[in-house]
């Protein structure tokens, strides 16, 4: 179902309209929105067409950390109605401030997202994201009620509740990280108990790959889609695949999405990879121009199978901030998980270890369990295992085939999947 399709299939000439109009107010509002701002535009012409916003300035996740709490306010604070922020691993969080309006367009973002994940007005919808400050509780509740869909507030964490839920009520569709939609999966399985009505599983707020997702809905017995968000733009919501699951429709209308060279900065064409930016078009309380989200990913902009005519851009490669640079060769943790869940034998549940000898080069190894029952000889595989990695990364490494449950299951947060033990 397309929730506002006046919006989501508007032809790519009107929507592009819709979009400078949006961009040029929003130029002008942050000319005088806040010191940083006004100093970021000074002598800046303002854009005459789309192709201008390559002569606009770039924002980062640095100087949004500078300008912690309040710099980047747009608004008095006064007509603040919400604040979220987004846990930092190094210095300040960052803060997301909506207003009114800001939550409204949010609460219609999620409710396009649900309905693009299959969830429909009437529908439950168990949201296993965490509630508080974090974006992705709130988020999907929100979106749940401007759908028309009936939020459970199930929160992040607590195991033996989400089931017990799940297996009692009619929830349609759930909204979860992927490892802890596997970590649910894997605990139904182990008690034999099946959910009563789930058919679709909204995933996000952690990095995952296709492979993740084919054995997501098997182990799950659910459809799963993938949703993007992030604070600094306004939470899950800014793009969503849909049933098609021919990449992640973003919502044009309020975010205008770019592809450049991670290096350069230079914009490049439809289809090729590179650096994921996005400018709020009508946020607020907190907008943000050309903002360098460091995610990797490519654009399309055709019309897609379920009929939504926005950009569609493909699952991410990975972070430009979570490639590992190993004896001088770039990995990216997503294209081992790919490698690994092509091995029937294998099962999600992986941690990468990369060290640092005293006078040695660096090392890494691959520690992936096997599943419940594989007939197997874990040397024997874990060589194949090396093999492919070996041929797919270009560098050499070792793997470890362990037991299931030997690698600890996050409950709430994001899955740790790299131990790098050189910066620890
Ligand atoms: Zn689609």
């Amino acid at each position: 179902m397309i929730f506002q399709p006046e919006y989501e299939t508007l032809e790519r000439h009107a929507l592009e309209a819709l979009q400078l109009e949006r961009l040029q107010a929003l130029v002008e509002r942050l000319r005088d929105a806040n010191e940083i701002s006004t100093e970021a535009l000074a002598g800046v012409a303002a854009p005459r067409s789309l192709g201008d916003l390559a002569g606009l300035p770039f924002s980062t996740k640095a100087e949004m950390r500078d300008a912690y709490p309040l710099g980047l306010l747009a608004v008095p604070p006064e007509n603040l109605a919400r604040l979220h922020a987004s846990s930092g691993t190094t210095g300040n969080p960052t803060i997301g401030a909506y207003t009114k309006e800001d939550l409204r367009v949010f609460g219609e973002v999620m409710a396009r997202s649900l309905a693009g994940g299959g969830i429909a007005p009437g529908d439950m919808f168990q949201v296993a994201w965490g509630y508080g400050l974090f974006t992705g509780g709130l988020g999907a509740h929100g979106g749940c009620e401007t759908l028309g869909a009936c939020a459970i507030p199930a929160s992040s964490g607590n195991t033996a509740r989400q089931l017990q839920l799940l297996t009692d009520l009619p929830v349609v569709g759930i909204g979860c990280t992927p490892s802890y939609g596997l970590v649910l999966a894997e605990r139904l399985r182990a008690e034999r108990r099946r959910p009563k009505a789930l058919r679709y599983a909204i995933c996000g707020a952690e990095s995952w790959t296709r492979e993740m997702r084919d054995e997501l809905e098997e182990l799950f017995g659910v459809v799963a889609t993938n949703i993007y968000g992030l604070t600094e733009i306004i939470g899950p919501g800014v793009a969503q695949e849909c049933l098609s699951k021919q990449g992640l429709h973003v919502q044009e209308d309020h975010f205008l999405a770019e592809i450049v060279d991670p290096e350069t900065g230079t914009a490049l064409a439809d289809g090729e990879r590179g650096e994921l930016v996005l400018t709020t078009l009508t946020r607020e309380a907190m907008p943000v121009l050309r903002y360098r989200t460091r995610d990797l990913t490519s654009m399309v902009r055709e019309r897609c199978a379920c009929g939504r005519t926005t950009a569609r851009i493909d699952w991410f490669t990975g972070r430009v901030d979570d490639m590992l640079v190993i004896r001088g060769i770039n990995v990216f943790p997503s294209a081992v998980e790919e490698v690994l869940l092509r091995f029937s034998e294998l099962s999600p549940n992986y941690r990468i270890f990369v060290d640092r000898p005293p006078h040695g080069l660096d090392q890494m190894l691959v520690e992936v369990e096997h599943h419940p029952g594989a007939a197997l000889d874990p040397d024997q595989l874990a060589q194949a295992v090396t093999t492919r990695l070996r041929e797919t990364l270009m560098i050499s490494l070792q793997t470890r085939v362990v037991s299931p449950g030997t690698i600890e299951r996050i409950e709430a947060g994001k899955a740790r999947r790299v131990i790098d033990r050189r910066t620890l």
